[in-house]
């Protein structure tokens, strides 16, 4: 049991992520995935610290202590063993309970026909779909009510921003798409703000572990688009939550030979093209290929299908993207 947890630990939290959240950076890379730097347990002036990011190990050629992320904690923050688990289950953040909230606002997607209803106007009209993507629907109201029934303390759900300092759920009338380690939620209404994270880290590439056994993949910046191009048949398409790659996205996009077709929008004022443009020269700069999908003017994937877009309209346009 205990093992099994520990194995869970190790493989939720890479230690390079770890590292780099730490402040640590590679200065050079020996071979794929094998990383030089600084070593952050002692005074070092020259990279003596080796990470191997696909192990998850480390080891330092100054200090001579190397081991995986666990050990790491323990060096880095001086303490023991289960203090160090500790550390890092908090810093992992809070996955049982957002796999509780996520799973309670799933029950309530079919009971608000808003929620279904906004979603089949975003395109969203597969149950099979619904059902990938875990799409749920928080009403507001009633989220805090469940998980302290569940024996959660108020502090923790404030804590991971479900529940606001004043009590009140944090997420209402939003359709909720669970990510790794988030939650993000689409208002409903105009007035509200329409996009919104819990606290911390986006995660990584949506659904990569799909898309990233197909050679070429499909980048695109919304769920929404996500959602549009899986339905139409395209499961080698991932999202990046926004025109901004974290690093962590960065390095996926990388860690094999691979196209990456980026599918951002066109809007008016040229942004996301801009975007496309320079993260598809640091992509190439990677050895990996990428071309641009150029859609009609003031178009993004999503309302391209909602307009009446096609799955083969759309491989044609991939098959004219240039680099
Ligand atoms: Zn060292």
């Amino acid at each position: 049991m205990i093992c099994q947890a520990i194995a869970r630990l190790k493989q939720q939290i890479p230690l390079l992520d770890y590292l780099q959240a730490h402040d640590w950076q590679p200065t050079g890379q020996l071979s794929r995935g094998r990383l030089m730097g600084l070593c952050p347990l002692h005074d070092d002036h020259k990279p003596s610290f080796l990470v191997d990011s696909h192990k998850s190990l480390f080891y330092c050629y100054g200090c001579g202590r190397g081991g995986d992320v666990i050990r790491f904690a323990e060096l880095y923050h001086q303490v023991k063993f289960p203090q160090a688990l500790s550390l890092l289950h908090q810093w992992r953040g809070l996955p049982p309970l957002l796999h509780e909230a996520a799973g309670f606002y799933r029950m309530q997607l079919h009971r608000h026909s808003e929620a279904v209803a906004y979603l089949y106007h975003r395109g969203i009209r597969s149950a099979e779909l619904i059902e990938h993507m875990q799409i749920g629907y928080a009403p507001g109201r009633c989220l805090r009510g469940w998980l302290t029934q569940l024996g959660y303390p108020l502090q923790a759900l404030q804590q991971a921003g479900l529940v606001t300092a004043v009590g009140y759920d944090a997420y209402t009338h939003r359709v909720v798409f669970p990510l790794q380690g988030n939650l993000y939620g689409r208002s409903l209404s105009a007035s509200a703000i329409p996009h919104r994270f819990l606290p911390g880290a986006k995660g990584g590439l949506y659904a990569w572990q799909q898309a990233s056994r197909h050679p070429a993949v499909i980048l695109v910046e919304g769920l929404f688009d996500y959602a549009v191009l899986w339905q139409a048949g395209f499961h080698n398409v991932t999202c990046s939550l926004g025109t901004h790659l974290n690093a962590r996205q960065f390095r996926q996009l990388c860690d094999g030979p691979r196209t990456v077709y980026l599918a951002f929008d066109a809007d008016a004022n040229g942004s996301g093209q801009q975007a496309a443009q320079c993260l598809s020269q640091r992509l190439r700069e990677r050895g990996i290929t990428a071309c641009h999908v150029t859609l009609p003017e003031g178009h993004d994937p999503n309302s391209f299908f909602i307009e009446g877009g096609d799955a083969r309209q759309f491989q044609s346009l991939m098959e004219a993207a240039r680099p």
